[in-house]
């Protein structure tokens, strides 16, 4: 095999990776989801009221810290909850 054709091969696996790691973090980005549509009629917003928070909601499901985003039992399939943020199914009961 000559010297030019390795080199060709390798210049071209590099150049599928320089494509492929991009696109590998983007989708890892893409994979966050919401779920507008229950999300506009529970009225959620990223803000508490008053001293209602998801933080402080039986419904909550915690992300890594405190701080991080999490999920609701309430809205499936969204999981971007800000820990303080707040709907009309708050609920500590
Ligand atoms: S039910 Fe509402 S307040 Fe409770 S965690 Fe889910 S989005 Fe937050």
């Amino acid at each position: 095999m000559s010297t030019d054709l390795v080199r060709r091969r390798w210049m071209k696996n590099i150049s599928g990776s320089i494509i492929l790691v991009p696109l590998f973090f983007l989708s890892r980005y893409a994979e966050a989801k919401t779920n507008e549509a229950l999300r506009a009629q529970l009225k959620y917003q990223i803000t508490p009221k008053e001293s209602m928070k998801c933080l402080t909601c039986l419904e909550f499901i915690p992300g890594k810290t405190n701080k991080d985003l999490g999920g609701c039992k309430v809205l499936p399939g969204d999981d971007e909850i800000s820990p303080d943020g707040y709907c009309t199914s708050w609920n500590t009961m």
